[in-house]
């Protein structure tokens, strides 16, 4: 992941492109013509940064952890106590 930018999280979706420019895929350097299918990495849904990468590329680098969508990287975040678990944390206390 060299060519990538740090994001803490990614939104890859599926390149529409009408355009026959050619990119760059920034998991693997190879270049990628538009009109091929391919994908774009979205870093932190900021679409002003997405690059065109190659779908098979994206689909090994999400295998190996290394484009964690939103919701994934939500996951490793410490996260408030619900209002749920508070509720049976003090019916907890209580009974002690
Ligand atoms: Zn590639």
């Amino acid at each position: 992941m060299a060519h990538t930018e740090r994001a803490r999280w990614w939104y890859v979706r599926r390149a529409q492109n009408r355009k026959p420019a050619t990119y760059r895929c920034p998991l693997c350097g190879g270049y990628l013509p538009a009109l091929s299918e391919h994908v774009l990495l979205v870093p932190e849904g900021d679409s002003s940064r997405r690059r065109h990468a190659h779908t098979n590329c994206a689909v090994a680098a999400r295998r190996a952890g290394k484009l964690p969508s939103r919701e994934e990287w939500l996951r490793t975040q410490p996260q408030p106590p619900s209002r749920w678990r508070r509720a049976i944390e003090r019916l907890r206390r209580r009974d002690q």
